[in-house]
């Protein structure tokens, strides 16, 4: 059994949630728009899965692969492209998908290079953001929930690689 943790979000919380953010998209995109989505890997792929079953209509998705923390729970500043996508994004209605925007620094550095792969519409959405650690101004267009400077766990996010299999989002350390 896992271990608990102090529960920032808990599980009914976030799952209504991530269903408003995909009424959202489908309703920005249109009825029949298919809606490809990029899942920045791995945080973000327990939303992922559920913002694409919630977005009703056509739909599909990729996945880039970013490695932009180590074991730690501060950011090293450094953003490095793991996995690149398998499929080109020119024309397409793109969604972004990040598990949570911290600095700014992964969002912008992803928009940027997708940007440049023409996609007709380039969105993003995050279940989290940070507003106090943002060091470079970046878009979100779906935010689930802003949250204070807390290190987050849970529903595809990782301590050293443990607890991306809690169900809710939980709180790993006080900082200070
Ligand atoms: P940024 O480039 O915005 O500083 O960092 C974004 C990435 O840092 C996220 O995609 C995530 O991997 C990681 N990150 C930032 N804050 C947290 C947190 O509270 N918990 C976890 N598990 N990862 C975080």
């Amino acid at each position: 059994m896992l271990p608990t943790l102090p529960v920032l979000l808990d599980e009914a919380t976030v799952r209504a949630r991530v269903n408003d953010l995909a009424r959202q998209i489908r309703r920005d995109a249109g009825d029949g728009t298919p809606v490809h989505f990029v899942c920045v890997l791995k945080g973000a792929f327990v939303f992922l899965a559920d913002l694409i079953r919630a977005c009703e209509g056509p739909s599909s998705c990729d996945f880039l692969g970013v490695a932009s923390y180590g074991d730690g729970t501060s950011s090293s500043g450094q953003v490095r492209l793991t996995k690149d996508l398998d499929h080109p994004l020119n024309g397409r209605y793109v969604v972004l998908v990040e598990d949570i925007v911290d600095t700014g620094l992964t969002l912008s550095y992803l928009l940027e290079i997708l940007a440049a792969r023409q996609p007709a519409v380039l969105r993003t959405a995050c279940l989290l953001s940070k507003p106090a650690r943002r060091e470079v101004e970046v878009t979100v267009d779906y935010v689930g929930f802003e949250i204070e400077d807390r290190f987050v766990v849970g529903y595809g996010l990782d301590h050293a690689e443990a607890w991306r299999n809690l169900p809710y989002i939980g709180v790993m350390q006080e900082q200070g």
